[in-house]
């Protein structure tokens, strides 16, 4: 793959542009690659030549867009090992999640082959006489995908495969953290038979590559994961060209244990949701909310689940907890340590010096106990593998500390009682609730998104992602 080159743009592959490597997070002395970051130039290019292929496109015939959308899924998923244990080297997830995501990559491709074949108009009667409305929905046009680098295919997948399901064509921005695995992703993209033009894919910094494609004319639409603060200054932009924006963003999510759960259910879920993925994702467990009844036995038990989770390379098949991504995050991560430290938070595991064969981002899962929801790390995304417990007296506190916060992706609760479960279920300010389960880990036929600062516009995933990547027309016919 290594002949690709870094950029693809109206089908093919450029090599030049300002160079930046990748690095393996869990051995730093190992360099991935050397890529090229596209320049402004190469991105005005890349959206010149999705709106020009967007015609032909969007006039396919669905059955072509269906076969080249079930090939891209079954090509991902028939290499989802290989790719698995490149995304494992790249980004740090143990290689069993690597190829996960992969797998799961390949399945929304194949969902959304299906759904080429789901186009369901509506038919009224007008409130003329001989009058019929129909209301249809069309392809949108360009589509800027920005992505993070903590699932660096997943989410270009479930982004890009409704995108093109629908007739649209797509400027793909990933992040300059994963840039191999990027390539890997679009490489398959590209041999799938899609017309020349219809995906492009333009790497490096949010300042270029990002930048020009929020600020273009020529873009319908951006569809953006990543932290707040990008999310922010994304739709400030887009929305000066009236683009339509869709931001999937940070979280604090909020896991509540009652005193009727089952230990190990609850023990597993915050191990879980907390930790695996080194607490990398958006729905990730930060926040572990205990009611005193259960509170000293959960501590108790989460010491010592944590301390046997194994920290190492995730290359390994042993590890459980791979490294952080890279230095930045490693020193955001301690910068929070500190600061809970500081707040008064009591530190019961992550302090032992970890030792690990590589010279890698590791760090041994924290835990943090006495903690309240105004410390400042019960309020921000760390984004790291560090947890706090925070001790409630009863459900009714448990739930307003679970919703008082800025954001809202994933919440759940631990309890074996149908009426607090079922009182959760409606009461939490969250887009997606979990009983007796991780916050983490969501299926890909159903929709995904949060409410505050999480998320911003149509939810995707599911049947829902076509109120992002179509447009309604309303049609009336005179017989
Ligand atoms: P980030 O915001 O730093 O970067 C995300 C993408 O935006 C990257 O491709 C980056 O290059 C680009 N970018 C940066 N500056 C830009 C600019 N000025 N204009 C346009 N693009 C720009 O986020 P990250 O560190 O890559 O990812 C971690 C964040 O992603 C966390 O906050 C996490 O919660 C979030 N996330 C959310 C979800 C979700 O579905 N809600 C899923 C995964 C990750």
């Amino acid at each position: 793959m290594s002949n690709l080159g870094s950029n693809l743009i109206n089908g093919q592959w450029l090599k030049h542009g300002q160079s930046f490597t990748s690095i393996n997070p869990s051995d730093t002395t190992d360099c991935i690659g050397i890529y090229n970051a596209a320049s402004k130039e190469d991105c005005l290019l890349a959206i010149k030549s999705a709106r020009d292929a967007f015609d032909k496109w969007s006039n396919s015939s669905l059955e072509e867009r269906k076969k080249i959308l079930d090939g891209i899924g079954d090509e991902l998923i028939d290499r989802s090992a290989e790719i698995g244990e490149l995304i494992a080297r790249e980004e740090g997830k143990p290689i069993a999640e690597g190829i996960g995501e992969v797998y799961r990559s390949g399945q929304f491709f194949q969902y959304f082959g299906a759904e080429v074949l789901r186009q369901m108009g509506e038919l009224a009667t007008s409130t003329r006489p001989n009058v019929n409305v129909e209301v249809t929905r069309e392809p949108l046009g360009v589509i800027g995908v920005i992505t993070p680098w903590n699932f660096p295919i997943a989410v270009a997948a479930w982004k890009i495969a409704p995108a093109l399901a629908f007739g649209n064509c797509v400027v793909l921005k990933p992040s300059e953290i994963v840039p191999a695995s990027a390539i890997a992703f679009a490489d398959i993209v590209h041999r799938s038979g899609l017309p020349k033009g219809v995906f492009n894919c333009v790497q490096g910094p949010g300042s270029i590559a990002g930048e020009t494609l929020t600020e273009s004319k020529d873009i319908d639409a951006i569809s953006f994961t990543g932290s707040v603060k990008t999310g922010n200054l994304i739709a400030q932009k887009a929305i000066k060209n009236m683009t339509r924006v869709q931001l999937e963003m940070g979280s604090k999510n909020a896991l509540v244990i009652l005193n009727d759960a089952d230990i190990d259910t609850a023990v597993n879920c915050a191990i879980n949701g907390a930790f695996f993925g080194t607490g990398q994702k958006c729905t990730a467990s930060s926040r572990l909310i205990v009611e005193a009844g259960i509170h000293d036995e959960f501590v108790e038990r989460m010491i010592t689940a944590t301390k046997a989770l194994i920290v190492g390379d995730a290359l390994e098949k042993t590890t459980q907890i791979g490294p952080v991504v890279d230095l930045r995050q490693f020193e955001q991560n301690t910068k929070y340590i500190k600061s809970a430290q500081k707040d008064g938070a009591k530190m019961v595991t992550g302090d032992e010096t970890l030792k690990v064969n590589n010279d890698g981002f590791y760090m041994r899962p924290t835990l943090f106990t006495e903690t309240n929801n105004q410390m400042e790390i019960n309020r921000e995304e760390v984004f790291g593998p560090i947890a706090c417990v925070i001790k409630v007296n009863n459900y009714e506190e448990a739930l307003t500390i679970s919703n008082d916060s800025d954001f809202g992706l994933s919440s759940g609760i631990i309890t074996q009682s149908l009426k607090r479960a079922t009182h959760f279920k409606r009461h939490s300010a969250s887009g997606c609730v979990m009983v007796n389960l991780p916050t983490a880990g969501t299926d890909y036929h159903v929709p995904f998104g949060g409410r505050k600062a999480s998320s911003y516009g149509p939810r995707e995933q599911g049947t829902y992602a076509k109120e992002f990547y179509t447009i309604v027309k309303t049609t009336y016919v005179s017989s």
